[in-house]
């Protein structure tokens, strides 16, 4: 089984926060703020509130041991059994799984009705996922599951987001390259309303600070991977 508990908190979370009407930056800047509340940022109290218990809950969280104590039955089942347009992406981070929502909705979905399903990724990276599905590599995953694979974000992580920079920069980076990125990419399904979409990520990234400088990473690329563990599957 996926961890249910986590799995309602995400979606609990972004339901709220697609509720308040917070921009895509907002949710950004509460997840720094949340990881580093004496850096001077303005992010909204109860945003970040709700996200150090998020924080607190993948870090209590039971992980599995090694890749192939990762559920993925379940994951397995729900692609299979997929009628609809479904993605596997290479790092998708809760900002953009946000985005997706919150877009969703802008175009009228009801998004209560998204059903949000979260393992954790051991080692949040690609190898673990690999090693959990048996397969060599994401092209094979994704051939054996009829799913279109994307990897821009993951790139995107490595090459733009590699090295600090200051958090206003940061973020109209992410803007560019990976907010815009997903929902270009999945914006055609989206507007076929009764088209069902599946996604599912391998792990998402962290945002790692050094006073006010700040970089993307995942897995043991990062001090203390947190969020970058979250392997979500997102049904809509
Ligand atoms: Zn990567």
């Amino acid at each position: 089984m996926s961890d249910e508990n986590l799995g309602l908190q995400v979606k609990e979370f972004i339901v709220y926060a697609v509720g308040s009407g917070i921009s895509y930056d907002g949710l950004v800047k509460a997840m720094i703020k949340a990881m580093y509340p004496d850096l001077n940022v303005y992010a909204e109290r109860r945003l970040v509130k709700k996200l150090q218990a998020l924080i607190e809950s993948i870090r209590n969280a039971e992980k599995p041991r090694t890749p192939y104590d990762i559920p993925i039955e379940e994951a397995k089942q729900i692609i299979m059994n997929w009628r609809g347009t479904a993605y596997l992406i290479d790092n998708l981070g809760l900002p953009e799984i946000y985005e997706i929502l919150r877009y969703s909705r802008q175009l009228g979905r009801n998004i209560n009705f998204a059903r949000i399903i979260v393992f954790i990724n051991p080692w949040g990276n690609t190898a673990a996922f690999k090693m959990a599905f048996g397969e060599n590599s994401m092209m094979e995953i994704a051939r054996k599951n009829e799913t279109d694979l994307i990897r821009g974000t993951d790139k995107h992580v490595h090459h733009v987001f590699r090295d600090s920079m200051d958090i206003e920069e940061l973020i109209s980076n992410m803007n560019r390259e990976l907010k815009e990125y997903v929902i270009h990419l999945i914006e055609n399904d989206l507007k076929i309303q009764d088209n069902n979409i599946l996604i599912i990520a391998d792990h998402g990234y962290d945002i790692e600070c050094e006073g006010t400088m700040c970089r993307l990473c995942h897995g043991g690329d990062c001090m203390k991977p947190t969020f970058s563990l979250i392997t979500p599957l997102v049904m809509l």
